[in-house]
């Protein structure tokens, strides 16, 4: 999606969008949950495998991910945002029903990070590659070389971006103000900072599996990683519980091994929505204050097939498809835009 589509999908349909309430979980299966409204694509390429007899969700989240991978993004794929040295640089993870899980962290110039992940899971020893060695796996694995060039809409970003050279990772409060509390995260100088693609599947035959793909937060330090490639950070998968995917500042993600957190308060017997509410708090309450600054989202989906979100601030969405629905909603949220708890 290209970024004037992005914005104004984000600042002007969003808010007309219904808010999740657990009571819309009904639990049915096969079904799929994915980060933002670009969701809504990724879980049309999913259910082509989910639909089918036998789909198996490892290979719908894949299909997923590809599907976003084939798209120009500010956030996924080699469409998106560069580093601050101007290198796209990609991290994906996925993870099945057996607790087998793969991922590549700042790989350069491959256009499907996920399937390189699903072939670290699959052909290796090893859970994470990263930099060079997972571009040199990838190529050996058969993925082409692709050309260093950004996508247009990365280069004029860039350039807008390299003006100041401000690394600023925080949400513009003064854009929720502005554009109302459904207004995406931005940086300060107005490019949309977080929009991984996380997403989770459970198939017919009550498997789970998930996947996530990003290129991370816009103009990051390079060989920085954030949360989507972590396993328990941006992705966890507990067959016997649930699972849950996270989109926002990965470093907060990383700190509280959030999805992972998130699975195991399902465990514990909470419903999706309360257990990404739990994580969401636990970032929250460590440090008001600088929560005030950032945004994370948690997307889950426990083993009766019930899902739910939760986020720090105003402004995330998730899409749903399953034989009931195919559709976006707003998740609820702690913070009310001037920082207070709602
Ligand atoms: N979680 C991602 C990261 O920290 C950012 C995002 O959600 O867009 O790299």
């Amino acid at each position: 999606m290209d970024r004037k589509k992005f914005l104004t999908l984000s600042s002007l349909g969003l808010s007309s969008l219904p808010l999740f309430s657990f009571a819309a979980s009904a639990g049915t299966k096969p079904i799929v949950i994915s980060t933002w409204e670009s969701g809504m694509g990724v879980n049309g390429a999913a259910w082509e495998v989910l639909s089918k007899p036998g789909g198996r969700a490892l290979d719908a989240v894949e299909a997923g991910a590809v599907h976003i991978e084939n798209e120009i993004s500010c956030c996924v794929g080699l469409g998106g945002y560069p580093d601050r040295d101007g290198i796209v640089t990609l991290d994906a993870c996925i993870m099945d029903e057996h607790a087998n899980c793969g991922a590549v962290a700042g790989i350069e110039q491959i256009k499907h990070p996920i399937s390189v992940a699903r072939k670290v899971m699959e052909k290796t020893p090893h859970v994470i590659l990263v930099g060079n060695g997972a571009q040199q796996f990838a190529i050996e694995n058969g993925f082409p070389k692709e050309p260093a060039e950004l996508s247009e809409d990365a280069k004029k970003a860039y350039a807008e971006w390299l003006k100041k050279s401000e690394y600023k990772p925080v949400i513009n409060i003064e854009n929720k103000k502005q554009n109302g509390p459904f207004a995406p995260n931005f940086f300060e100088d107005g490019s949309p900072n977080h929009d991984t693609m996380g997403l989770v599947a459970m198939d017919a035959n009550n498997n789970l599996s998930g996947a996530v793909t990003t290129s991370g937060m816009a103009f990051k330090l390079h060989g920085r990683v954030g949360d989507s490639p972590i396993i328990g950070a941006g992705l966890f998968v507990d067959n016997e519980v649930g699972a849950a995917t996270s989109s926002g500042l990965g470093e907060e993600v990383i700190r509280i091994c959030g999805t992972h957190l998130v699975v195991e308060f399902m465990r514990q017997g909470y419903s999706p929505e309360a257990a990404c509410k739990k994580a969401c708090e636990r970032i929250v309450n460590r440090d008001r204050a600088k929560a005030k600054t950032l945004q994370v989202g948690f997307v889950a989906l426990n083993k009766k097939g019930e899902y739910g979100a939760y986020s720090i601030q105003s402004g995330f969405v998730f899409s749903v498809k399953s034989g009931k629905e195919n559709r976006v909603y707003q998740s609820k949220f702690i913070l009310k835009n001037d920082g207070t708890v709602k």
